[in-house]
């Protein structure tokens, strides 16, 4: 018996209708047809980037060459782009800058916690953390001479094991394959009742569910320009440093964007002044300017209305789960309880492979995470409920006629 009232097609057809954020939709060059979940992974192109990136080529540097770095600002815009994406996540001027990419900056910030608490040794994290930040971790702990210990536990025992050897709390706020979101207010102030450092990885978080980062304390974050703020293949990245620990910190990539004077070409490194000193080398222009435009459209929506579409949805997508896809083999991974979950919903299915590439021939596109995971992100700015409807509906029909079994399914890409 189903636990759900009876859910119709045109009950999320109503839901679109009444949806004040439907009109960001047509901002977006979504292919016609497509049903899109993967903005968790790479986010939709927005409208606007291609005549911005076309003007900035074809204009600002086909025309104005060097002088763009000065005329058009170019040389601020780390510090100015890092800003607007410090208003998304709730930090405050200053505190945020855009360079290199969510695994170099991660390394930076991880490096400087360690400097803040040089009489501690551990580097606190959780084994199901995205394997990425635990090799950054890893190559940091080994170059600073194997005198530290990365301690990774389970994400229910983080808390019990902040205790005073720890340096640092290095956390994903929203797991990549779980969907699973950590009181970042309650363990930052955990972590600093044992006298540690709070540093979050808000990859899955920001551009997807509302963030306090000042508020709440956190003492260093990074995150990721090309999956809900929609900056691109690539994008660059994002970190934050608490304002009170700017001063004492230095970047272990000490290049002349983080020099105080990079134009003074003194011999011997000084640091810049706030958060510019996390800068390593040149901006990459082009690819600021595109995530640019992805952060100016994110913040044109309310962060509010954004999560609570987010949550919405996800609440639908597993009522029709209850009705339509546990009798298949599919599990729900992600919390049911909506403070507990991010932006996504992830299903596992020991078949979960063939499944999701039979979904892509069906124009729904989710992802899959090894080993069993089937991960669909919301990106509330252009996901439509009828869609949510007719993906389920989609993914039913797959497990139904057996479809997902065609040897045509089986084989491995490179990218998942
Ligand atoms: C996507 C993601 C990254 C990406 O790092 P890159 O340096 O851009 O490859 C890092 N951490 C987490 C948790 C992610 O989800």
């Amino acid at each position: 018996m189903d636990q759900h009232p009876a859910l119709r097609r045109k009950d999320f057809e109503a839901l679109d209708a009444g949806d004040p954020l439907r009109p960001f939709r047509a901002r977006f060059a979504l292919p016609q047809g497509l049903i899109y979940f993967n903005g968790n992974s790479l986010g939709a192109l927005p409208r606007d980037t291609s005549a911005r990136l076309a003007r900035l080529v074809e204009q600002e540097w086909g025309q104005d060459l060097v002088r763009g770095w000065n005329a058009h600002g170019w040389v601020d815009l780390p510090q100015r782009l890092g800003d607007k994406i410090g208003r998304l996540i709730g930090a405050l001027p200053g505190e945020t800058i855009v360079a290199d990419s969510t695994s170099v900056n991660l390394f930076k910030v991880l490096a400087m916690a360690l400097q803040l608490r040089p009489q501690r040794r551990v580097i606190l994290s959780e084994r199901s953390n995205f394997p990425a930040d635990l090799y950054i971790a890893e190559g940091l702990v080994e170059l600073l001479g194997g005198r530290h210990e990365l301690r990774l536990v389970e994400p229910d025992e983080v808390e019990a094991a902040i205790d005073d050897s720890v340096a640092v709390v290095m956390l994903t706020h929203v797991n990549y394959r779980s969907g699973q979101m950590h009181d970042l207010k309650r363990l930052t102030a955990k972590a600093h009742a044992a006298g540690a450092l709070a540093l979050w990885d808000l990859a899955h978080s920001a551009g997807a569910v509302p963030l306090a980062l000042a508020e709440a304390g956190a003492d260093f974050a990074v995150g990721c320009g090309y999956k809900f703020l929609n900056g691109g293949p690539g994008a660059p990245a994002f970190l934050y440093i608490a304002e009170q620990h700017q001063a004492q910190v230095r970047t272990p990539l000490s290049g002349w964007f983080g020099h105080l004077r990079p134009f003074a070409f003194d011999t011997g490194y000084v640091p810049a002044a706030g958060v510019t000193r996390a800068l390593a080398g040149t901006p990459s222009i082009i690819a600021m300017t595109a995530l640019e435009v992805g952060v100016d459209l994110m913040l044109e929506a309310d962060m509010a209305l954004i999560r609570e579409k987010s949550l919405r949805q996800a609440e639908l997508f597993m009522q029709l789960f209850d009705m339509q896809l546990s009798r298949h083999g599919f599990e729900l991974v992600s919390p049911r309880e909506a403070t507990q979950r991010g932006s996504q919903v992830c299903l596992s299915h020991a078949q979960g492979w063939p499944i999701m590439r039979a979904l892509h021939q069906h124009g729904v596109i989710g992802d899959f995470r090894a080993p069993d995971v089937l991960r669909f992100g919301f990106c509330p700015l252009y996901l439509g409920y009828t869609e949510i409807w007719d993906a389920v509906a989609a993914l039913a029909g797959i497990m139904h006629s057996g479809e997902w079994q065609r040897a045509e399914y089986q084989q491995a890409v490179k990218v998942t």
